[in-house]
């Protein structure tokens, strides 16, 4: 017969998805909704193909760095019938300036056949078929879902990670950690754009470094301790185009 103690030990302890209130969390994601109301990725792309070359490429890499190579490569070799006939050594001329571009070259060239031979040169609108692709993890294929197929898949990063955890918004200790707790917590209605939201605003405003939280619009919402500022910074919405001239930190 289990004592009152030990009935009590067994008890499963029930995490906290997040430090925030509920009500903290709608208010949250609808100033960042007011904000940005249609925000976008930063990488260029033409088509599933293009986008999907891009985000493996973008591993380790600035979107800036990764438009500037893909600009030329995407402009002979949009699909993965043409990317194969370039070859491995064109593609790794192309690519060059992106980080760990010898691996990138080969993964790029391996998945366009690999779509050529069991996809029907389609790019795949499910998680497990994307990632059987090499070069293709579980962020690549959340964040292809998200942008091109429309899912509420968050694809965890560097700038998401981090403000998660700083803001008490979805703490974790790894990034699988962070993604479930945010699936948790975020309302149906944000979730399609908290993706784009979160990365936009630790790329722009909560970065590595120094957070520049008199600008930021969750001042008053964030629990991190050391933030340097509590007053809300008032809501402009910004569009693509702002977007665009600002400097990526990443
Ligand atoms: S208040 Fe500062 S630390 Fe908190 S989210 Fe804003 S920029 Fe980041």
């Amino acid at each position: 017969m289990p004592t009152a103690k030990s009935s009590q030990a067994k008890k499963p302890v029930r995490r906290r998805w997040s430090k925030l209130k509920k009500v903290e969390i709608e208010e949250l994601f609808s100033r960042f909704e007011q904000q940005r109301p249609d925000p976008k990725g930063e990488l260029d792309y033409s088509n599933a193909y293009t986008l999907l070359v891009a985000v493996v490429l973008s591993a380790q890499a600035t979107d800036v760095g990764v438009n500037k190579a893909t600009g030329p490569l995407f402009a002979i070799a949009d699909s993965p019938e043409k990317m194969v006939a370039l070859g491995e050594d064109t593609v790794r001329d192309y690519i060059k300036t992106i980080g760990l571009y010898r691996n990138k070259a080969k993964n790029v060239i391996l998945l366009s056949q690999k779509l050529i031979d069991e996809f029907g040169s389609e790019v795949p609108a499910d998680r497990d078929a994307l990632v059987s692709l090499p070069g293709v993890g579980r962020k690549t294929a959340n964040v292809v879902l998200n942008i091109f197929f429309g899912q509420s898949t968050i694809a965890v990063d560097t700038h998401i990670f981090r403000l998660s955890n700083r803001v008490g918004l979805a703490p974790g200790k790894n990034v699988d950690d962070v993604e479930l707790a945010l699936d948790k917590i975020i309302p149906p209605a944000f979730k399609r754009h908290s993706h784009h939201w979160l990365i936009l605003h630790g790329r722009y405003i909560c970065k590595a470094r120094k957070p520049d939280c008199k600008k930021c619009i969750i001042a008053d919402l964030c629990k991190f301790k050391e933030k340097t500022y509590s007053v809300p910074a008032p809501i402009v919405e910004l569009s693509s185009y702002e977007n665009k001239q600002q400097k990526p930190t990443a």
